[in-house]
């Protein structure tokens, strides 16, 4: 981040802009929503300026900025749109100290103005660091569109209502007030008039207050398999609203900072090999803030009931009598599936599909391995990477052919997915190129000639946006 944004007070502050013409008015119709003392100076300003001067909306100086014109200002904008007078301002500025904006020259700026969504006094800023000024428009349109024009009213409203709510214990019964207000309540009482709005809001505050407390309550939820789009709008909103969220270590940053910035963040690393957190704690972890009455997301990665060791967990809420629900995810096997261009079932190949893993709590897995070898089978093997060889000696002495296909999905559905094309009797020396993060062993599939990317046999980089050409 090149830019940091920050919201700054400038109400009785100096800011100054050298120019006059459409660069100057431009930046003035942002400037004048703030309550800035504004002086511009100008030898030729447009008509706008002196209208604007002429009612006091800006203090207009009719000619060049000079030295003295700088200190007690907090912000200037050099907008005369020419090189030589701009580079004078902004020389001006940086010697007295103050901040400077040289008009299209990002370069030389010490800040920038971003794209603005006003619902004063809700403001969402959009900054593209310059490199995008027709994405922040798109988003700026975006936002537009889905941001209703009572935002700003009812945000307003709420603000002299903030001492009041006081009443409603801090934290979670607060945010369901406050949440109920913006997006439910309030709208709706918005649309009948003003009066209508402060009514509602005591009525609803009398609600809330009367509320019985919320019980804690567990969302085991399913973040997909890495790809933030891939996560459903159900995780997505859940974990908006989670007081405590409890994440894998290999949870994607993406996904993670959808969680709200109070929220209590939790990583209870369990990885299949490295170090992890012995299922106790992350037992006790879930009693222990279940126990304060928070809203918990316990985060899973692909799908959480697919060995993901939910049972434990759920047994362990059902004997404190906490409360539970499953929110199910994209599983690894349907991101890999995809990612090379097949299907997991096929008419006339094979109508069933397993999903296993090579290893439980014992060691390597054991399963039905003649019925596995039988010819056209499939599987999605989880966790298989380390059991290669054991998997590849077992399937071939159930007599599996030894040119049954097998493909390696690593990183499925992230920036950095992979896939490697094998078949039985290579796997194991095969995947000693295998590149690091979760992989998916499928079992009986190769990549789907038809996917250029996918021709070659061995390792191949598959961006996942490649996959649009299947
Ligand atoms: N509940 C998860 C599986 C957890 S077991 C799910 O439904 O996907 C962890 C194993 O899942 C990893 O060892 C790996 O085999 C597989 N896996 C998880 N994410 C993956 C990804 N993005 N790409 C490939 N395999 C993945």
């Amino acid at each position: 981040m090149r830019h940091f944004p920050i919201f700054l007070a400038l109400r009785d502050t100096r800011v100054v802009l050298s120019g006059g013409g459409d660069a100057a008015l431009a930046k003035l119709r942002l400037l004048m929503k703030t309550e800035a003392e504004l002086h511009v100076f100008s030898p030729l300003p447009a008509p706008e300026i002196e209208g604007w001067a002429a009612e006091s909306r800006l203090t207009l100086h009719r000619r060049a900025l000079r030295d003295g014109d700088l200190p007690g200002a907090a912000l200037a904008y050099a907008a005369d749109e020419d090189p030589e007078r701009d580079a004078r301002t902004a020389t001006l500025a940086r010697a007295t100290g103050v901040l400077v904006n040289i008009v299209d020259n990002l370069d030389d700026s010490a800040f920038i103005t971003p794209a603005i969504v006003d619902r004063d006094p809700v403001t969402v800023a959009i900054g593209t660091e310059g490199t995008a000024p027709v994405l922040a428009r798109a988003i700026k349109a975006h936002l537009e569109e889905h941001l209703p024009a009572a935002t700003g009213p009812l945000a307003r409203i709420a603000s002299g209502f903030r001492k009041v709510a006081e009443k409603l214990p801090h934290g979670r019964a607060r945010r369901d007030f406050w949440r109920d207000w913006f997006f439910a309540a309030g709208p709706r009482a918005y649309a009948q008039g003003d009066t209508a709005t402060e009514e509602a809001l005591n009525h609803l505050l009398d609600t809330h207050l009367h509320r019985p407390t919320r019980a804690g309550f567990v969302s085991f939820v399913g973040s997909g398999p890495g790809d933030p789009d891939l996560l459903t709008l159900k995780a997505r909103r859940l974990l908006d609203e989670a007081d405590v969220v409890l994440y894998d270590r290999l949870a994607p940053q993406p996904i993670l900072e959808l969680a709200r910035r109070e929220a209590t963040m939790i990583e209870v690393g369990k990885t299949g090999f490295g170090p992890s957190t012995p299922q106790e704690t992350i037992n006790a972890l879930l009693v222990e803030h279940a126990a304060t009455g928070a809203q918990i997301v316990r985060l899973k990665g692909g799908d959480p009931t697919l060995f993901a060791r939910l049972d434990e967990e759920i047994d362990t809420l059902a004997a404190h009598d906490i409360g539970y629900e499953i929110v199910p995810g994209i599983t690894a096997a349907s991101a890999a599936v995809s990612a090379i261009g097949q299907s997991l079932t096929k008419r006339g190949r094979n109508a069933s599909v397993r999903l296993m893993t090579a290893h439980d709590t014992e060691g390597f897995a054991d399963h039905d391995w003649r019925t596995l070898a039988a010819p056209d089978q499939v599987a999605a093997i989880y966790m298989g990477k380390r059991a290669a060889r054991f998997l590849q000696g077992r399937l071939l002495m159930h007599g599996a052919a030894p040119d049954t296909p097998v493909t390696l999905v690593a990183n499925a559905s992230r920036g950095d997915q992979a896939v490697l094309t094998s078949a039985l009797a290579t796997l194991s020396a095969d995947l000693d190129d295998c590149p690091d993060g979760p992989a998916l062993i499928l079992y009986g599939l190769a990549p789907r000639d038809a996917l250029p990317t996918l021709q070659s046999s061995g390792l191949t980089a598959v961006p996942s946006r490649q996959q649009e050409v299947s």
